[in-house]
C-alpha cells in the first residue's frame, strides 16, 4: 500500500484529535511526544511520527545503545547468521530523522501530571506518550526458575547476551547430549519461535553433534503450524526432535539450575543444555504504569492504539492485548504505523479512516526450507479481527521452499531498514 498524505491522516480517533489539535489551534509550541522502548514497536512509531507532517518535539527513550533482533536469532543459534548481522543502532533515527534519542530507562509514568521519570534521574513532560516495552517473564510460574537461573538455563527470548549464552552452551555441548526446550503457554512472543528454534538447532546438531537429541516440554497440547513443523522435523532431522505435550507430562513444575534438571508432574529430565522459555506478560513498565488488565497485557483502542485504561498513553507491540493479532515484530511494526498515523493525523487535522493491519511471518525449518503465513486484520467492534489468512502447505516443492527462504532474507533487510532507517 502507498501512503498518501490523505491516507496517512486517516487513523485518528476524534478524542485524540481534540486533545492534540487544540494545542496547535491555540498556537502553542510543538506537541511533545515521548516514545518509551526502542524495539520494533517504539522505533517504528518514532520514525513514522518524525517523517509525518506534524510538528512534534519527539523523544525516544531506550536503555540500550544497540538493539538485537529476536527475529532471525534462531539462525544465529544454527551458525548461519552472525550476531553482528542481528544488531542495529539508533544513529539514523537520531541524525536523519531528528529524533531526540535518550539512552536511559523509564522508571515510572505519572499519567495525571503527564511526566515520565528516568532511572538515572530527571523528569520529562509529554502531551502524548507511547509505551512499547515488549514482554516480561512470569518467573514465579516454574519453581526454581528466577532471574539468577537464566544465567545457567537461558530463555534467550529477549535477544542479546541471553542468545549468546545459549549459543555458547550449544557449542560446548557433548555429541550425544540432550537439549531441552521448555515451551511457554499462550499467549507468548512469536508463536512459531520455540519450534523454529528446535529445527534450526537440529540443523546445527546434524552437522556437528549428530548423536544429540532435542526434547521439547510444552505447556500446550498443540502449537502453531504444528503439521508444517512435524513434517519439516521428520524430513530434515528424523528421530532427533521429540515433542511432549502438557497432557502427557502434566507440565513443568520446577527446575534445578545447578543440576540442570527439569521436573514435570511425573518425571525429572536431565538436560545437557536447557532453554527455559517462561510464561509471559507485558513488559514491567506497562504493569507499573497501570496499563495492564487482569490478563497481564494492555488493552488498547484498535484504531489509535490508545490505552483503554490510561488516556493519553498509547501502547504498541508485544505488550498489547490486540484481538487476533499475534505477538510478532511484523505486528508491532504494523500497529506502530497505525498509532503514529493516528497521533500525526490528530495534530494535522487529517481525515480519519480505520487502519488495515497485517502480519507476515517467515519460519525456517532449515536454512533452505522456509514456510510463511500471512494475515490481514481490521478493527471490528472494539477489537481486531482476521479478515484473510494464508499458510504454506505440506508437500510444496523444494524450489518453492528455497524461494520462501530467499524472501525471508529479503524481508529481514527491508524490515529492519523500515524500523531503524
Ligand atoms: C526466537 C524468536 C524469533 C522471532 N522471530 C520472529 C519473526 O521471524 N518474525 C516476527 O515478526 N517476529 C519474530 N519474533 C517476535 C519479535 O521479536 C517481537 O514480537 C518484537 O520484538 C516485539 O517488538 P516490541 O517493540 O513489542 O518489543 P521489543 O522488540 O522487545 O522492544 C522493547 C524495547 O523496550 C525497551 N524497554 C523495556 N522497558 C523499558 C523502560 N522501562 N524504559 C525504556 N525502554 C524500555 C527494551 O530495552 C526493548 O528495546 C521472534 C521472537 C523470538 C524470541
Amino acid at each position: 500500500m502507498t501512503w498518501t498524505r490523505r491516507r496517512f491522516g486517516g487513523f485518528a480517533g476524534a478524542s485524540l484529535a481534540a486533545a492534540l489539535g487544540t494545542r496547535a489551534a491555540r498556537g502553542q509550541s510543538k506537541a511533545r511526544v515521548i516514545v518509551i522502548g526502542g524495539g520494533v514497536g517504539g522505533a517504528t512509531v518514532a520514525k513514522y511520527l518524525a517523517a509525518s507532517a506534524a510538528e512534534i518535539d519527539l523523544t525516544l527513550i531506550e536503555p540500550k545503545q544497540r538493539y538485537t533482533t529476536c527475529f532471525f536469532s534462531n539462525l544465529y543459534l544454527a551458525g548461519v547468521r552472525s550476531f553482528e548481522s542481528l544488531t542495529h543502532n539508533y544513529r539514523t533515527l537520531a541524525q536523519a530523522y531528528g529524533i531526540n534519542v535518550v539512552h536511559d530507562a523509564v522508571a515510572s509514568i505519572d499519567p495525571v501530571a503527564k511526566t515520565v521519570k528516568l532511572v538515572r534521574g530527571g523528569r520529562l513532560s509529554y502531551d502524548r506518550a507511547v509505551v512499547a516495552p515488549g514482554i516480561a517473564f512470569k518467573f514465579d510460574d516454574i519453581e526454581g526458575y528466577d532471574e539468577a537461573a537464566t544465567q545457567s538455563m537461558p530463555h534467550a527470548w529477549n535477544a542479546g547476551p541471553q542468545t549468546e549464552l545459549l549459543q555458547r552452551q550449544l557449542k560446548g555441548m557433548d555429541d550425544g547430549g540432550v537439549f531441552v526446550i521448555v515451551a511457554p503457554p499462550n499467549p507468548f512472543r512469536c508463536p512459531p519461535g520455540p519450534y523454529e528454534r528446535a529445527a534450526l538447532v537440529a540443523y546445527y546438531f546434524k552437522q556437528f553433534k549428530p548423536r544429540a537429541k532435542i526434547l521439547i516440554l510444552d505447556a500446550k497440547d498443540t502449537f502453531f503450524e504444528q503439521d508444517l513443523f512435524e513434517d519439516g522435523w521428520n524430513r530434515h532431522y528424523p528421530g532427533m526432535i521429540e515433542w511432549l505435550p502438557v497432557q502427557f507430562t502434566g507440565g513443568v513444575k520446577s527446575v534445578d539450575s545447578k543440576a540442570r534438571t527439569i521436573t514435570t508432574a511425573g518425571e525429572t529430565f536431565k538436560a545437557s543444555v536447557a532453554n527455559i522459555i517462561p510464561a509471559q506478560i507485558a513488559g514491567e513498565l506497562a504493569q507499573r504504569a497501570g496499563l495492564t488488565d487482569q490478563s497481564g497485557w494492555c488493552p488498547i483502542d484498535p484504531v489509535t492504539f490508545e490505552s483503554k485504561l490510561q488516556p493519553g498513553i498509547h501502547v504498541v507491540g508485544d505488550a498489547t492485548s490486540a484481538g487476533d493479532m499475534p505477538k510478532s515484530a511484523f505486528v508491532a511494526n504494523s500497529q506502530a504505523k497505525a498509532c503514529a498515523f493516528a497521533i500525526a493525523a490528530a495534530l494535522t487535522g487529517a481525515e480519519q479512516i480505520p487502519p488495515h493491519l497485517f502480519n507476515t511471518c517467515f519460519t525456517l525449518l532449515a536454512p533452505n526450507d522456509a514456510v510463511s503465513d500471512a494475515i490481514n486484520l481490521k478493527p471490528v467492534a472494539g477489537s481486531i479481527k482476521i479478515t484473510d489468512i494464508f499458510f504454506s502447505q505440506i508437500g510444496e516443492s523444494d524450489e518453492t521452499r528455497r524461494q520462501t527462504a530467499r524472501e525471508a532474507d529479503d524481508w529481514y533487510a527491508a524490515f529492519t531498514h523500515d524500523v531503524f532507517g
